[in-house]
């Protein structure tokens, strides 16, 4: 193909970029934010096809939090979109193991590790491997791909000594003390990428001012050793260790030579960290030795600096211990432009570890039929991620258009080759590399069966058999065509979770949008629920309206496999909780969220078999009338319930179905969510409704079945004994006296 455009003479009909589609040209239009410059230059190597890079690493006294692995993240993407241009990229990312202990353990709370470490005999030698090791993990599992070197700055020390040693020569550093000071007055230049000349020293430090230095601006090339340090290295001036600043000129210079393309850190190395760099590295080579210049913004843990004290310092073994994958991180700085500050929370993590998880899922699909329109429109989105992509290293845009080919109707395979090409850039392991396992011929037979049972309408069979399938580890998938079993990934866990009710925004306050609301709370049964829900969704008509599933605590496959029901259907909306948070909890998320005029609380076990809304509908516009149910039951003493035997009214509405009017909520206000095994709720609901004057109604025409409760089933029955038992006080307690509500008693 590309040989073709590039021979025949008609190429200038073809779409533009048709023969290097990925931009695979070197140096085409890829356009990247200079801080040195201030603008957005042209990216231009000074050797063509290479890139010779150099990254600001970790320095190994501690664990790198999320904000310097933000920093290491942005540096790996414009490697992979440098080499996706056809660049070969040199890249070194120093490690800093050298010399800034004891200023680290003065300058950070934090370092009572090291003074532990050291009280236990380890040599700060052993420490810095441990951090240095426990780096490189972090890198790996972020997907960052590694340095071509990762110099020690502990090996790098003659290098620095030289480079110190030249530039008092030249007359730009003086010694003083067994101390060498970098003069910033001899180099014009001296802030020309920050802006910045003084760091505010004058203004609010001058009491720590070294007097050894002839301006305060100076900064140490090389420092002195204290008594009893135990990092030395000789040099001219006496013993000592060097100075932060002079290790990253030495080391790019030593690995990279004295004139480097690119050079990455993050902000708050600009000044005085990069600005030093570049005054001592120009006045020993005579010449400018970095063109570019990128910096990643900030990250903020929410809204707020990342701090010790704050408490608000993640690592990313941290964010695996709460159940994230450490790629959901990686989605998430590609979310944000590595310019902006990126506000990290939760909340935002989940919704990344979400949108990975989802975007995956597109690429499970089965295979369809690739056509050569289909092909070309591939090539139309695969120029659009790489144009949007160089555009100062657009990824949230470029993730868009990922989105965008995953939820299109391309084949699959046409969707795979683009996302596989995408991942080149963003590295999020969108395709799994190894091939995934194959159904074997018992799950075909599996397959078979339920299909059998499908025609026969046996759907309770057939999910049966579903489950078994999935307990294989198989997904099953239907669609016109064909039933498949795709293997079900690893990762296919939602993480976007709830831990309580007051997590949803309440829309209570807001007018009514729809007619109704279905909710649905499961923590049992998944082919239960299933059936419930699509009970509902065949019934549904032409409604206004919108079914809310709260998974209170289901199991993973079953989360999953309501997500694709919600993804099918947009009517429904799932919320997943991360642990179960009650029956009374669950219930409140559906009737936070409502947005329906009428509220129907279904209880998984029933099957909705006809139009059970419009029946619904009459009734609930009833003034007079609370609630409206199905089944209902009566009583003589608020203490022992019957179940009622006919229709109209009743001292309570059974969960099985509660209906009734939103807007009563007002009113009686959400459930009481001190009710975390179901009975007895509805009860209480439905003596709420009553004390204030309103009707509990049972209508048994409503076309409801009700099949095994299985909540009831799988509890068992000495903790169903309990909970009912403390669910009965409970409700005895607020409504035991209230004896003028007992229907049977009244006149
Ligand atoms: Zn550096």
């Amino acid at each position: 193909m590309a040989e073709r455009s590039a021979r025949g003479g008609r190429s200038a009909s073809r779409p533009k970029a048709r023969g290097r589609p990925d931009g695979r040209r070197r140096g085409s239009g890829l356009a990247l934010y200079n801080t040195l410059t201030r603008r957005k230059d042209v990216f231009k190597s000074l050797e063509p096809g290479r890139v010779k890079m150099y990254s600001c690493g970790p320095t190994v006294y501690r664990h790198a939090h999320i904000g310097n692995l933000r920093a290491y993240l942005v540096a790996d993407w414009l490697r992979r979109l440098l080499e996706a241009h056809g660049y070969r990229v040199r890249h070194v990312k120093n490690i800093t193991d050298v010399g800034h202990m004891r200023q680290e353990m003065l300058e950070r709370g934090e370092d009572k590790v090291i003074a532990a470490a050291l009280a236990e005999g380890k040599t700060p030698a052993e420490i810095a491997r441990f951090y240095t090791e426990a780096f490189m993990a972090d890198e790996r599992r972020l997907n960052i791909l590694p340095a071509h070197v990762f110099p020690h700055a502990s090996e790098t020390v003659p290098e620095m000594v030289e480079m110190a040693y030249r530039l008092v020569e030249k007359g730009y550093a003086y010694e003083s003390g067994g101390n060498v000071y970098f003069a910033v007055d001899r180099f014009a230049e001296y802030g020309k990428l920050s802006g910045q000349t003084s760091g505010g020293l004058e203004a609010g430090v001058r009491a720590q001012v070294d007097p050894l230095k002839r301006d305060p601006r100076d900064f140490a090339l090389w420092k002195a050793a204290e008594p009893g340090r135990q990092l030395v290295w000789h040099s001219p001036w006496g013993d000592g260790f060097p100075g932060w600043h002079i290790e990253c000129s030495a080391m790019a210079a030593r690995h990279l030579g004295s004139r480097i393309d690119l050079h990455t850190g993050g902000v708050d190395n600009i000044f005085p960290h990069h600005e030093d760099e570049i005054a001592q590295s120009e006045a020993a080579f005579g010449h400018q030795h970095v063109n570019h210049w990128t910096h990643a913004q900030h990250l903020l843990v929410d809204g707020v600096k990342m701090a010790k004290s704050s408490g608000n310092t993640y690592t990313l073994a941290e964010l695996e211990a709460r159940g994230f994958e450490p790629l959901a991180f990686r989605y998430l700085c590609a979310t944000v432009n590595y310019r902006a500050r990126m506000d990290f929370s939760f909340a935002a993590l989940r919704a990344a570890q979400r949108g990975l998880t989802r975007l995956r899922l597109k690429l499970t699909e089965p295979d369809g039929r690739v056509t050569k329109m289909a092909r070309a429109e591939g090539e139309r989105w695969r120029r659009l991620f790489w144009t949007v992509a160089a555009d100062d290293l657009g990824l949230p845009g470029a993730l868009a258009v990922a989105w965008r080919v995953g939820r299109s109707r391309l084949a699959a395979p046409i969707k795979r080759e683009l996302l596989m090409d995408f991942d080149r850039l963003l590295g999020l392991d969108l395709v799994q590399p190894v091939r995934p396992p194959q159904p074997d011929a018992g799950i075909e037979e599996m397959l078979k069966e339920r299909d059998g049972r499908r025609r026969a309408r046996d759907y309770v069979a057939a999910d049966g058999i579903r489950e078994k399938v999935l307990a294989q580890g198989f997904e099953v998938r239907d669609s016109r065509r064909a039933t498949i079993a795709a293997p079900l990934p690893l990762w296919a866990r939602s993480v976007e979770a709830i831990s309580a009710s007051a997590d949803v925004e309440s829309l209570l306050e807001g007018a009514p949008d729809l007619d109704f609301t279905i909710g649905i709370v499961a923590r049992e049964g998944c082919a239960e629920l299933e059936r419930c829900v699509s009970s509902i969704q065949r019934w549904l008509g032409s409604q206004r309206a919108e079914v809310i599933v709260v998974d209170n605590g289901l199991e993973d496959t079953c989360s999953l496999r309501l997500d694709s029901v919600a993804e099918d259907d947009p009517h429904v909306r799932v919320f997943h909780a991360d642990h179960f948070l009650g029956s009374a909890a669950g219930r409140n998320v559906c009737l936070r969220q409502a947005r329906g005029r009428y509220v129907l609380l279904i209880d998984t076990s029933v099957e909705v078999t006809g139009d059970v809304f419009s029946r619904l509908r009459p009734l609930l516009d009833d003034p007079t009338v609370g609630v409206v149910g199905r089944w209902g039951v009566t009583t003589r003493d608020i203490r022992s319930f019957d179940e009622a035997k006919a229709a109209g009214d009743v001292d309570a509405v059974e969960g099985y179905l509660l209906a009734f009017r939103r807007e009563i909520l007002r009113e009686i206000g959400l459930l009481d969510e001190k009710f975390r095994f179901y009975r007895h709720l509805d009860l209480d609901f439905s003596f709420a409704v009553r004390s204030r004057g309103y009707r509990a109604v049972v209508d048994t025409k409503l076309p409801l079945v009700r099949h095994e409760h299985v909540d009831w089933e799988r509890t068992p029955p000495e903790e169903r004994e309990r909970l009912s038992k403390r669910n009965f006080y409970r409700f005895l307690h607020k409504w035991g006296d209230r004896t003028d509500l007992i229907l049977s008693a009244r006149p």
